[in-house]
């Protein structure tokens, strides 16, 4: 069949099926690797971003590996799951050849690679002909290079001819990017992780930094300023227990927290002039934050005026370096966005950014989550430009020689919209890559149900055993991290490769040679003919980005990347002291000129009235649940770290449920006893593990486990439409 498509549809990608046995992923391993006994490779989980030395026999396959000791992020560390990095690439659910379910029986059969692209052709085609380019969408990664991302939304949108594609990141990153496009200017998360060895105050907010990114706490554990630690978070977090002050607020009392806070600052006039010129909305701001005194939003955060006081005389002392940082704890909220931008106003106004220590700060979750955000071809054009703009269309248009008709000026649906559209009926065809939202999606026994509505469903990915794997119509077996090329980008703004180091099994393919295929048979071929593989990409990429905030110009090749130690965007080619073959410095920050990415080149104050819990606590559901990670052993849904024996030694089986001792006793609940837990949208079983970590009235869940999200209440910030993971209502039965 794929004969007949090569013939119909000759392109340049027919080499792709060209390949060795055994060896489809992979491609040749590149002979620069091949005499070398080890190789650098980025981790593929956290944003952090470390360093990994790969070992390497004479054939150039990965033995072992050990953190690199003189990489400017991890030096020298690696986390548990870093460690096993290799472990998952060996699992026996790996997808070594394309399943297709057959309808008669509703089991999947192997196909060859020619006709799991015919259907996948055939079927995509069929839906766009008859319900248009709304009628389908794409659900990808942050886990995947950024060349792959480009790719994809290349393809989806300018190749294929469709509208509608969103990427994990939006359960993680979301609220954090539209904070910064719209207090900055532009996405632009400002710090290097050396600001956290050069604070004074290191405010962590929602963030249990000490297990989601340990490299980061023990950046912490080497500043020699003995900073003051406050970790702002109502559950009593292992980094909450390490840290020099808890604030246990009541969960979502964060806005009115930071209010209250600039409250105190503003009326103590211990804000910086010269800081708030480089602001617009500072009087606003001020008379906003009038009514938010420390007596007024005691009840709301659950805290004493005094310890709010203190805190804003902690936050604001003159000649202090103060950092705030956070993540998920902040940005799945139903108001993350303006939580975060009240963080930002506060560095603003104290003068607290662009100076070594200092910062508004989102900790990225994924390991490419900032290539999502600034190539994915999702929420924004790629390369850092806008669907709305002429100019951008026109310039990525000119860079990659695509039609400008075949760019849209408007964005895809975000990735609730497109799930309600799909329950609708409205998106008739779904294409996962390399996720699993049947897991991982907010309310997630709607997705079951979903399904039923769905007439085709394509999952992209390593394993063919995930719950979105289990369930899909077509499965395409995907290379993993290790087993191919491309670029990272971490929490910090650097960019950095992986290598191939494993032959990926069977007939697997790498997703970038999964997509040239697809656009050779989609008949879209010659638009990419000089996607040949990643670093091509990369360069396409990279010259797209010139004169944007994410310039990297200066960027001359995966090399240069390799011996730089990874280099922080933006480094232009030719830009102030950056020569393109010079080595830039290790560490960059953004705003040291006090010029943002706004119009005016000021910082915008932004704010707004906090709202009221989507799914408070009541008679029938009087627990409020709090979710969020358990452990450094585990990453997310644990696709890939279950397959490791060691990491799962590590960590419980089974779901346990963190419950107050006191309100076990009251409900003569015993240490891992099992309980059932049911919010009004399904139910689950834990053990229950009596802790005064949670509050009184709150239980916290580890997301790890499957059964996590059929409680979680499907809310969402109305800004980043990111999904508010941490408060839902639910009951206890025994
Ligand atoms: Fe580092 Fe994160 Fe990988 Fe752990 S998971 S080794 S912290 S990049």
């Amino acid at each position: 069949m794929l004969d007949h498509l090569l013939k119909q549809k000759s392109g340049p990608f027919t080499e792709d099926l060209v390949q060795e046995p055994g060896n489809f992923g992979l491609g040749k391993i590149p002979s620069r690797l091949a005499p070398a006994s080890t190789v650098t490779s980025i981790c593929g989980y956290c944003a952090t971003g470390c360093q990994l030395k790969l070992h390497l026999d004479e054939s150039g396959q990965a033995i072992n590996l050990s953190p690199q000791a003189n990489y400017p992020v991890n030096l020298g560390m690696a986390c548990p799951k870093g460690w096993q990095a290799l472990d998952p690439l060996d699992a026996t659910d790996r997808g070594t050849t394309p399943l297709l379910r057959d309808p008669a029986t509703g089991k999947r059969r192997a196909v060859d690679w020619a006709t799991a692209v015919d259907t996948f052709v055939n079927k995509f085609n069929g839906v766009q002909k008859k319900h248009g380019r709304d009628s389908a969408a794409f659900l990808s990664t942050g886990q995947i290079p950024f060349e792959e991302m480009a790719f994809l939304g290349l393809l989806w949108k300018s190749g294929m001819g469709f509208l509608h594609g969103d990427a994990n990141t939006r359960q993680c990153m979301a609220t954090a990017v539209t904070a910064y496009k719209q207090s900055f200017g532009f996405d632009a998360p400002p710090y290097t992780y050396a600001d956290f060895e050069e604070s004074d105050v290191i405010i962590l907010s929602g963030s249990n930094l000490c297990i989601a990114h340990p490299i980061l706490w023990q950046r912490i554990m080497r500043n020699k300023r003995s900073p003051e630690i406050i970790v702002i978070d109502p559950r009593a977090t292992e980094t909450a227990q390490a840290a020099t002050q808890h604030v246990p607020l009541k969960p979502k009392g964060d806005l009115a927290l930071y209010y209250a806070i600039a409250h105190c600052i503003i009326r103590d006039g211990r804000t910086d002039a010269g800081a708030i010129a480089k602001t617009e909305g500072f009087a606003e701001f001020a008379s906003f934050t009038k009514d938010y005194t420390p007596h007024s939003v005691a009840e709301r955060t659950g805290l004493t005026a005094e310890t709010i006081e203190k805190l804003a005389r902690t936050v604001s002392e003159p000649g202090k370096r103060v950092s705030w940082w956070w993540t998920m704890g902040i940005n799945q909220s139903h108001e993350g966005v303006r939580a975060a931008q009240a963080m930002i106003n506060l560095a603003l106004i104290t003068g607290n950014i662009g100076k070594p220590g200092t910062g508004a700060n989102s900790i990225t979750g994924q390991c490419n989550a900032m290539g999502s955000r600034l190539f994915s071809n999702t929420t924004s054009l790629v390369g850092g430009h806008d669907f709305a703009i002429d100019e951008h269309r026109q310039k990525v248009a000119t860079g990659l020689d695509i039609p400008l008709e075949h760019i849209p000026s408007e964005p895809s649906l975000a990735y609730d919209e497109i799930l309600h559209a799909a329950e609708q009926g409205k998106i008739k065809a779904l294409w996962i890559v390399a996720t699993n939202p049947f897991h991982s999606w907010i309310d997630s026994g709607r997705l079951a149900a979903l399904r039923d509505k769905l007439e085709f469903l394509v999952v992209q990915d390593m394993y063919h055993s995930t719950e979105s794997a289990e369930v899909a119509d077509l499965y395409l077996p995907a290379a993993g991290w290790g087993e191919k090329s491309g670029c990272l980008i971490n929490s910090e703004r650097r960019l950095a490769t992986i290598k191939p180091v494993r032959k990926a099994p069977g007939q697997t393919l790498t997703d970038f040679r999964i997509f040239r295929l697809l656009a050779n048979a989609w008949g879209c071929g010659e638009l990419f003919k000089d996607w040949t593989d990643p670093e091509s990409a990369f360069c396409l990429l990279r010259d797209l980005t010139k004169d944007r905030p994410c310039d990297i110009t200066g960027i001359e090749s995966y090399d240069h990347l390799d011996q730089a130690g990874g280099i922080q965007w933006p480094f232009p080619k030719n830009g102030d002291s950056q020569s393109p073959s010079s080595t830039p410095a290790n560490e960059r920050r953004l705003f040291e000129s006090g010029q943002f990415y706004t119009k005016s080149g000021k910082a915008n104050l932004l704010f707004s009235r906090p709202d009221e819990l989507p799914e408070a606590p009541d008679k029938s559901y009087p627990f409020l649940l709090l979710t969020g990670r358990g452990t450094s052993s585990q990453w997310h849904t644990q696709s890939r770290t279950s397959k490791s024996d060691i990491l799962q030694k590590l960590y419980p089986a089974e779901a346990y449920v963190e419950i107050h001792p006191r309100d076990a006793k009251r409900l003569g609940i015993l240490n891992n006893q099992p309980i059932t837990l049911s919010s009004r949208r399904g139910e689950m079983k834990a053990s229950a593990y009596l802790a005064p970590t949670v509050q009184p009235g709150q239980l916290f869940l580890p997301m790890h486990y499957p059964e996590v999200n059929r409680l979680t209440h499907p809310s969402f910030d109305p800004h980043s439409r990111q999904p508010n993971y941490k408060a839902a209502a639910v009951k206890i039965s025994l």
